[in-house]
């Protein structure tokens, strides 16, 4: 499988293979990075995604119509914004969200058919 519905190869190495895969919504900043990986030490295969999450969602002054709603939605974006810096910084982790949308049975049949593709290469079968 080179390529299918949303899922392209991007790499092939011997003890690895990865893939990248679009959202259905078509948004840029929802693709993902497939990483397999044959993991000798544990006898395993290792699956990592990589994906791009943000915090935009909590800027959107333009829906606060009046200055001071603006000035003070501004000032609860900042603070959130410094409680998730401190949070990284004592505790080393944050739960933050992103969408990946799979909309229809094609592009669920690439995913998994790039999984299972990337676990059978990775372990030489
Ligand atoms: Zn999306």
């Amino acid at each position: 499988m080179k390529t299918s519905k949303r899922i392209t190869l991007l790499s092939q190495y011997k003890d690895s293979i990865s893939y990248f895969a679009k959202c259905a919504c078509v948004a840029n900043a929802h693709d993902l990075m497939i990483f397999i990986e044959k993991d000798d030490e544990y006898n395993r295969v290792n699956i990592q995604f990589y994906i791009d999450v943000e915090l935009n969602k909590y800027f959107e002054l333009w829906n606060y119509g009046h200055i001071l709603g603006k000035v003070k939605h501004f000032i609860d974006v900042v603070w959130n914004r410094i409680k998730i810096t401190f949070k990284v910084l004592f505790k080393g982790h944050i739960t933050l969200e992103q969408d990946f949308i799979i909309d229809d049975e094609e592009q669920l049949d690439a995913f998994i058919n790039a999984l299972n593709e990337g676990r059978k290469y990775v372990k030489g079968e």
